[in-house]
């Protein structure tokens, strides 16, 4: 109740801005070294829960990143040229803590979102206003399942990937699905919270995502970053359980 009533009384916008000034507030309270956030490059004592079935160590007290946004961070450090080349790069509904470190680099970012409070640019992901073949990287996390024209999403962010290019693709998914997860008649917020685990998203991937963006015209190899790294590292990192930390590494 009470969150639903702040929910309709302060844009997104503005509840991320309370969200951002409340960790930075609450950031000295988890002062320690147990865990490292390779977004914002400070230690705690520990991350913070978060999720409607609590996920343990998840959330950045600082700057808010999450167990998959410090995965990305780390293969993006270590697998791409994102720090070191002057690429273009498109970001579909930026991470703050993300966005942050991205503006700062010789690099051509465009940050988009649909609404424009959330993003430097206004950027319908099933109508993307870029030239074919432009971009050298992109970054879509966590977005495909809100949207209602997947298909149509995945194949803009085909067109508009270079030849030589990535896509780094993630969602949420339920494992023991093999199956994507979608009724159309699901509509109201709570019983897609119940469906699909989030009270935004329009389907539940199951293990067919990578069919679903080969269908649409990508090479796709699924990459479980948490095995490739040092065990002390994924610890100290915190890199979740797997539902949502998938990266699908997608090519022409
Ligand atoms: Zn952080």
């Amino acid at each position: 109740m009470i969150k639903s009533t702040y929910k309709k009384v302060f844009s997104a916008k503005s509840r991320l801005n309370f969200h951002f000034i409340y960790n930075k507030l609450r950031g000295p309270f988890y002062y320690g070294n147990n865990y490292h956030c390779n977004c914002c490059n400070h230690n705690f004592s520990t991350f913070i829960p978060k999720g409607r079935i609590l996920r343990n160590n998840a959330e950045c007290p600082n700057c808010g990143s999450l167990e998959r946004t410090r995965l990305l961070m780390l293969y993006l450090q270590n697998n791409t040229d994102i720090f070191s080349k002057s690429l273009k790069v498109l970001h579909i509904a930026p991470e703050k803590c993300l966005n942050k470190v991205f503006k700062k680099l010789n690099i051509e970012y465009i940050d988009g979102d649909l609404d424009p409070l959330m993003a430097t640019h206004i950027v319908d992901v099933t109508d993307i206003q870029y030239p074919t073949n432009y971009f050298d990287i992109i970054i879509c996390s966590h977005v495909l399942g809100h949207v209602p024209d997947e298909p149509k999403a995945i194949s803009e962010l085909h067109r508009v990937l270079s030849s030589n290019g990535i896509a780094l693709i993630m969602t949420l998914i339920n494992p023991k699905n093999a199956s994507t997860f979608e009724d159309k008649n699901i509509i109201s917020v709570s019983d897609r919270a119940t469906n699909y685990g989030e009270p935004d998203l329009c389907r539940l991937h199951g293990l067919d995502f990578k069919v679903r963006l080969a269908n649409n015209g990508f090479k796709v190899e699924v990459i479980d970053y948490r095995n490739d790294i040092d065990t002390t590292l994924a610890q100290k990192l915190s890199v979740g359980d797997g539902d949502r930390e998938l990266i699908f590494r997608c090519s022409k």
